[in-house]
């Protein structure tokens, strides 16, 4: 098995030194390795992806001396498996559909009964005000749909049990609280620090949840670099890659790079955009020793 990492930006919006530091990080680590950098466009969203940013990052990743195998990966041309996918466990009861906005949940999740409302990695948990109104037997394309976590966990486990064991990964970086090595988690993990998170969004028909866990498998890759922000997310793929018989990669989450505040490097803090230290005449090492490589 070949040794491969990935980078997998979004052309949303200027590469800042945040992606810089993890696009880097995982070409170092596969050249370490005799294995392979890839790249894939994560363009998804439609409404906010613009050709003018992707031609901007394949620049700036050329300028870092960067280099990966073509053709690349992009999401865009990809609905078709995103759908099939969907459809897969849609005909295994593992979906069902949910129009509520934020407001509904953010109601639903502080009504009295409720207590305070939890937080997972995609906002607020679910407060399953729509689980159980699953009405059609065609999956529904025009509609987000949400995982029903308990039931994916009871089908990966065989038991209702909160404590049964659902999966693991590897870490070979550190989550946000130094969490590292083997990480174990229980159904119950799922049912209260996640929920039923959106496997396909509106205007998309698909997620990032889904569309990852499908890439990195289709890619092959073994070894996925990215941000601590995304540590608590990856339950959720491990999850996925179980129900989809897909492998496991190991995971490196990475510290975040923050500005001078300590605030987390935002695309829309175009201060710390890539081009614009390069228009101030800073060399590729200057950004390596910027973000400490
Ligand atoms: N497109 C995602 C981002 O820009 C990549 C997430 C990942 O590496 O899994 O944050
Ligand atoms: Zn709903």
């Amino acid at each position: 098995m070949i040794f491969k990492t990935r980078f997998a930006p979004s052309p949303t919006g200027p590469l800042h030194l945040g992606h810089a530091y993890s696009a880097m990080l995982a070409h170092d680590l596969a050249g370490s390795e005799d294995g392979q950098f890839l790249l894939r466009i994560e363009d998804i969203d439609q409404s906010r992806s613009r050709p003018h940013w992707e031609e901007q990052i394949y620049d700036d990743l050329r300028w870092l001396e960067l280099c990966w195998p073509e053709p690349i990966m992009r999401q865009s041309d990809r609905l078709a498996v995103y759908d099939r996918a969907l459809d897969d466990l849609w005909s295994r009861g593992l979906l069902y559909p949910c129009t509520c906005n934020r407001k509904d949940i953010a109601a639903a999740a502080s009504a009295p009964q409720e207590g305070v409302p939890l937080h997972g990695p995609d906002g607020i948990i679910y407060p399953g005000t729509c689980h159980g109104k699953r009405r059609d037997t065609q999956r529904p394309t025009d509609i987000p749909l949400r995982l029903d976590m308990a039931a994916a966990g009871r089908v990966l486990t065989g038991s209702a049990q909160p404590g049964a064991k659902v999966g693991a990964f590897h870490e070979s970086g550190a989550g946000p609280n130094g969490e590292t090595g083997t990480i174990p988690f229980s159904l119950g993990d799922l049912t209260d620090t996640i929920g039923d998170v959106i496997l396909s969004r509106r205007d998309m028909g698909t997620s990032y949840h889904l569309s990852v866990v499908l890439d990195d498998a289709a890619q092959g890759i073994t070894h996925v670099v990215r941000g601590q922000d995304l540590f608590e997310s990856t339950r959720i793929h491990v999850v996925l890659q179980a129900l989809l018989g897909l492998p496991t990669p190991q995971y490196l989450h990475h510290r975040l790079i923050r500005d001078d505040v300590g605030k987390r490097l935002a695309k829309r803090d175009d201060a710390r955009a890539i081009s614009k230290y390069r228009a101030e005449g800073a060399s590729p090492a200057d950004i390596r020793a910027m973000v400490g490589l």
